[in-house]
């Protein structure tokens, strides 16, 4: 890795700032799903146990720069984490000015979007909040994809800058699935809609050995095909892409597979009647939620056979039961297949928890939108701020 780690420095009586991403659902004051802060806890803990005079800062929500609100407080964050560190971790509103720690002590920072600036990765700004710090510390793989003054600009004036365990452990991860993979890499792009992951596709078709399309994805790759797909969800102005796509892998003596059997229904609902019927032999007034048995046996055969897999998105409709064999089948086949595996996307998250299997995945990373700018092999800002530092 060519940025410093947290584990290298010593944190000894130091001001250490940590900017993590604690942008977490709350309702009515409490923590809805707190996966992230629970995923930061050990940097947090490795900091104290150092005793470092520890900062912890994170944004929450879209709050108005300039302004406090107290719907964007990260005041129930602060509670829970006193909660899971069992110590007392206070707030502080006002802290551009400095706030004195205890060694072996943390504080939160409120709500870092508060401050004028920071989206815009205000100079000025960035300078006020590196002064607050001997060692800054990146461990906000989530936000890692945005160039603000908490992740970005901070990095180029604090004193000392490095990552923490969270970010140490996703950059390996996802370099150790793209960047040298064991072959053959099998990419499983799945979800919603070819629009959102067309960047991702085009990276992947030039790096992966296989690339299987899924969801809504595969439709318009269906479609591309000139199968039928009734009124399901495709985007037909990217047919022309995704033929492109296709062309890509075949030229490197590869295919996109399609799925040979699909689960129809004419409706997305609770109580919509699910229908096995073979690909391109569906109604006009059919749409295509989920992969059949079939495809799904499919697919998986050729999971087994990979040395890395990476996945996003569910293969179909998986909220409503009916729609969540497909991605069912290929998340247990995930799990179970030998490959190193990476998965990440937030639907993708809440399908490998609702199926039970993150246990038999490798690795599943924190970041929806920088998890996915990664596959795209785009550099990620507050990343390449801390490679352009070096290792002092
Ligand atoms: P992620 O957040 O993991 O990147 P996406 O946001 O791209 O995934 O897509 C997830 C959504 O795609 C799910 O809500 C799911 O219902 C939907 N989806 C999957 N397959 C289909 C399909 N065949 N038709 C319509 N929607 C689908
Ligand atoms: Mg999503």
């Amino acid at each position: 890795m060519r940025v410093l780690r947290m584990s290298e420095v010593d944190l000894r009586g130091k001001r250490v700032l940590v900017r993590v991403d604690f942008n977490v659902p709350i309702q009515n004051g409490k923590i809805a799903d707190d996966t992230r802060i629970r995923a930061a806890v050990p940097g947090i803990r490795e900091a104290l146990a150092q005793r470092a005079r520890l900062m912890v800062v994170s944004h929450l929500g879209r709050p108005t720069e300039g302004e406090f609100s107290e719907k964007e407080s990260l005041a129930p964050v602060a509670r829970h984490l006193s909660g899971l560190l069992g110590e007392d971790v206070p707030l502080r509103r006002d802290w551009l000015d400095g706030v004195s720690v205890e060694p072996g002590r943390a504080v939160m920072l409120e709500n870092c979007r508060f401050n004028k600036g920071e989206k815009k990765d205000d100079d000025t700004l960035a300078k006020r909040m590196a002064a607050l710090c001997d060692v800054y510390v990146n461990d906000a793989f989530g936000t890692a994809h945005r160039a603000e003054a908490s992740t970005h600009g901070i990095a180029k004036y604090a004193p000392l800058a490095c990552v923490g365990p969270l970010m140490a452990a996703e950059i390996e991860a996802l370099s150790k699935a793209l960047e040298r993979p064991v072959r053959p890499l099998v990419a499983i792009v799945a979800g919603a809609k070819v629009s959102t992951k067309l960047a991702v596709l085009g990276a992947l078709a030039e790096k992966v050995d296989r690339l299987i399309p899924g969801g809504g994805i595969a439709n318009t790759f269906m479609l591309a095909a000139g199968m039928k797909v009734g009124k399901s969800l495709t985007e037909s102005e990217l047919v022309g892409e995704a033929k492109k796509i296709a062309a890509s892998l075949r030229d490197r003596g590869s295919e996109v597979p399609l799925p040979v059997d699909v689960v129809c229904a004419k409706e997305v609902s609770v109580t919509a009647k699910a229908v096995i019927k073979p690909a391109g032999e569906i109604d006009e007034d059919d749409m295509i939620l989920d992969i059949g048995p079939r495809t799904a046996a499919a697919f998986a055969k050729r999971l087994s056979e990979a040395g890395t897999i990476v996945w996003n998105g569910p293969l179909g409709v998986y909220e409503f039961d009916q729609f969540g064999q497909g991605t069912k089948a290929i998340a247990e086949a995930i799990a179970g297949s030998g490959a190193y595996s990476l998965a990440g996307g937030g639907e993708t998250l809440a399908a490998i928890a609702k199926y039970g299997v993150a246990e038999g995945i490798s690795y599943i990373s924190t970041g929806g939108g920088a998890f996915l700018e990664f596959l795209e092999g785009k550099k990620l800002p507050a990343i390449e701020v801390l490679e352009q530092r070096g290792r002092p």
